[in-house]
C-alpha cells in the first residue's frame, strides 16, 4: 500500500530550509544533496520540488527535471572523485528499502559489488562540506562552459 505524502518528512523539512543540508545543485524544480550517511564516498540525493512518494507519484516533467539534475552531477562525480562507475539507485515503498518517503534517486560513486551498507553511518560533516563544494566547482564550471 503506497504512503500518503507527509509534508513533515526530512527531505520537505529540507527545502523549507528547515533542516541544513550539503547542497550540490539547486534549480527551480530540483534539489541535489550529499547524503548524510554514505554508501560511498561522494553520495548525493537528487529530489524533486514536488510532494511525490515515490515513483507513482512523479509527473514528466518533474521526472525529467530530476534525470536532468542527476546528468549533472554524475558528470561532476566522475570529474571530483576521478571513477567511471557511478550507481543509480532509487526505492519505492519500505518493503523495497525506502526509508525517507519524499521520492529520491541516489547517485553513488561506487559498483553494485563494493556498495557499502544503506544508511547506517553518519560521514563527517566537514567532509561532506568539503566534496559538495568540490562538486558545486566542477556543476559551475560546465554550465560555464
Ligand atoms: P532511502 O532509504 O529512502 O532510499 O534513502 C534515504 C537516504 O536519505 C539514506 O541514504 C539516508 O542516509 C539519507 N538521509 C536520511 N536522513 C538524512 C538527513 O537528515 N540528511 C541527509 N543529507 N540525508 C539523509
Amino acid at each position: 500500500m503506497t504512503q500518503v505524502y507527509d509534508d513533515n518528512n526530512i527531505f520537505a523539512k529540507m527545502l523549507r530550509n528547515e533542516i541544513p543540508c550539503h547542497k550540490v545543485y539547486e534549480d527551480e524544480k530540483t534539489l541535489a544533496f550529499m547524503d548524510i550517511m554514505p554508501q560511498a564516498k561522494g553520495h548525493v540525493l537528487v529530489i524533486p520540488k514536488h510532494p511525490a512518494v515515490d515513483l507513482a507519484d512523479m509527473t514528466p516533467e518533474y521526472a525529467a527535471a530530476v534525470l536532468m539534475t542527476a546528468q549533472k552531477v554524475m558528470q561532476a562525480q566522475r570529474q571530483v572523485f576521478d571513477r567511471e562507475g557511478i550507481v543509480q539507485m532509487q526505492f519505492n515503498g519500505a518493503q523495497a528499502g525506502q526509508t525517507v518517503f519524499h521520492y529520491h534517486v541516489h547517485l553513488i560513486p561506487s559498483s553494485i559489488h563494493e556498495l557499502g551498507r544503506h544508511g547506517s553511518e553518519q560521514a563527517d560533516q566537514n567532509e561532506l562540506a568539503e566534496q559538495a563544494q568540490q562538486l558545486r566547482d566542477v556543476i559551475a564550471q560546465m554550465s560555464a562552459s
